[in-house]
């Protein structure tokens, strides 16, 4: 392991921004505060951290590891303990200072804050505390923290985090037991369940505990995600989603994220390497799901099965659905209610909600269903307008998997470019860095400043 014993706050933030890259659990949305004019900062519920760059970094936040050094060994990481890479960890005071100067200069709207496992899990949470302590109480930030729990933690701690953070996540890291016994030898199933589940219990208990000021629940008002890595281990689109609906309802999760598997590492337990590069689209058609379990009312088992376990690549998993259950088409737009309207290929939740509340008025067209955000590329096949299709068509899966095939889906812009090479908060061109002193309490700091 290589530590350099004398870095600069900025050396330091250079290893700790790029180490912290793979982790993509990092919106942030769920909390409305107003500064309460004695602080710094404010959070909006809508807003903030709401856009990725390019590879999957949340670009509002300020998203560093508190360290990368590490005790654990896993696998697929690039921090793992075998790794020779170099080593850096910040101090409590450093973590405020560049939070806040960053802060005051625009560039963040708050903290993403994840760590390796420096001596043991309980020294980690508690640094990680210290932090959260100063960041909250001498420096009066009272911008959104999204602060990562440590597996293994004395539960003590991990509550006395909860009520100074807006988000905590505890990463599964993987979809199975198995799998992490696997990738992840120093962690397993219990250490990961078990803070998460106090999260959602401590939430509940405090749900009803508002802070004034804040306007939201003390502890963890923005609830709790997770993250998992997709493709470093066999488990089925389905087993994946399973999973992720399985944590929506027995945890209360805000989030789950996916996390396409990015080979940084050799070790016989991974996949073999190939050119083909991270699993992007499959991590989109995951997310695609994600969404459907969550807002369309669809379940796991509704969208795949067993015998049929992985969604096609080639087509989004509403559309994957609807073909394999051409016996619910067409639905009559003028008619159908606001749940069945969800299940159509291109109407989304807004235009299903617009269309219920227009056709109050008058009778639909396809016309109206333009104009009212209907994709009506995909929708044609499956959906009438007072008895009537918007062409002759054969209701067949073959004919419309052909035809659905030729629309060109929006797909995210990275998918097909991605990299995965994050960039640092100092590659933008506009960044230049130079000298500057900052001045805290106990004196005075001196540390690189960025110079829009
Ligand atoms: S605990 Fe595992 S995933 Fe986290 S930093 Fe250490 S080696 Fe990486």
């Amino acid at each position: 392991m290589r530590i350099a014993e004398q870095m600069t706050i900025f050396q330091k933030l250079n290893i700790l921004t790029d180490a912290a890259k793979y982790d993509v659990a990092c919106t942030s949305s769920g909390v409305d505060r107003r500064n309460d004019g004695t602080g710094m900062g404010n959070c909006v519920k809508e807003g903030i951290c709401h856009s990725f760059s390019a590879d999957g970094r949340c670009i509002s936040l300020l998203k560093i590891l508190f360290t990368n050094e590490c005790i654990y060994d896993c696998k697929y990481c690039i921090n793992r303990a075998s790794n020779d890479v170099p080593r850096a960890s910040f101090t409590p005071d450093e973590v405020c200072t560049l939070t806040m100067e960053f802060y005051r200069r625009n560039y963040i709207e708050g903290l993403f804050l994840s760590s390796g496992i420096l001596k043991s899990p309980n020294d980690t949470m508690e640094l990680i505390y210290a932090t959260l302590y100063k960041l909250r109480t001498e420096c009066n930030f009272q911008g959104y923290i999204h602060v990562k729990a440590i597996p293994g933690a004395s539960q003590e701690l991990i509550q006395r985090v909860g009520f100074l953070a807006d988000r905590m996540s505890v990463n599964l890291e993987l979809p199975t037991a198995e799998s992490l016994r696997m990738l992840a030898p120093h962690k397993n199933r219990k250490n990961i369940l078990t803070p998460m589940r106090l999260v959602q219990n401590k939430m509940q208990e405090n749900k009803q505990e508002i802070v004034e000021y804040r306007n939201a629940p003390r502890f963890v008002p923005a609830g709790q995600s997770t993250q998992m890595i997709i493709g470093a281990t066999p488990e089925t689109d389905y087993q994946i989603i399973r999973v992720a609906e399985s944590l929506y309802k027995k945890f209360d999760l805000k989030r789950v994220f996916y996390s396409a598997f990015v080979h940084v590492n050799e070790d016989l337990n991974l996949p073999v390497r190939t050119d083909e590069g991270p699993p992007l689209l499959r991590e989109h058609r995951l997310y695609q799901a994600d969404w459907l379990l969550r807002y369309y009312g669809f379940e796991a088992r509704e969208l795949l099965s067993e015998e049929n376990p992985n969604f096609n690549v080639l087509l989004d998993p509403k559309c994957n659905w609807a073909l394999k259950h051409l016996e619910a088409f067409p639905v009559e737009i003028n008619r159908a209610d606001y749940d069945t309207l969800l299940r159509v290929p291109g109407i989304g939740y807004k235009s299903a909600g617009r269309i219920v509340k227009a056709r109050r008025m008058a009778v639909l067209g396809f016309e109206d269903l333009k104009k009212i955000g209907v994709v009506l590329k995909r929708a044609l096949y499956f959906i009438t307008c007072n008895g009537k299709m918007m062409y002759p068509t054969k209701i067949e899966e073959d004919y419309i998997t052909r035809n659905l095939l030729d629309v060109k889906e929006k797909l995210p812009a990275h998918i097909g470019q991605m990299t995965y090479k994050q960039l640092s908060l100092f590659d933008d061109v506009n960044f230049r860095m130079e000298q500057f002193t900052v001045t805290d309490r106990r004196g005075k700091t001196a540390i690189e400043k960025i110079v829009g």
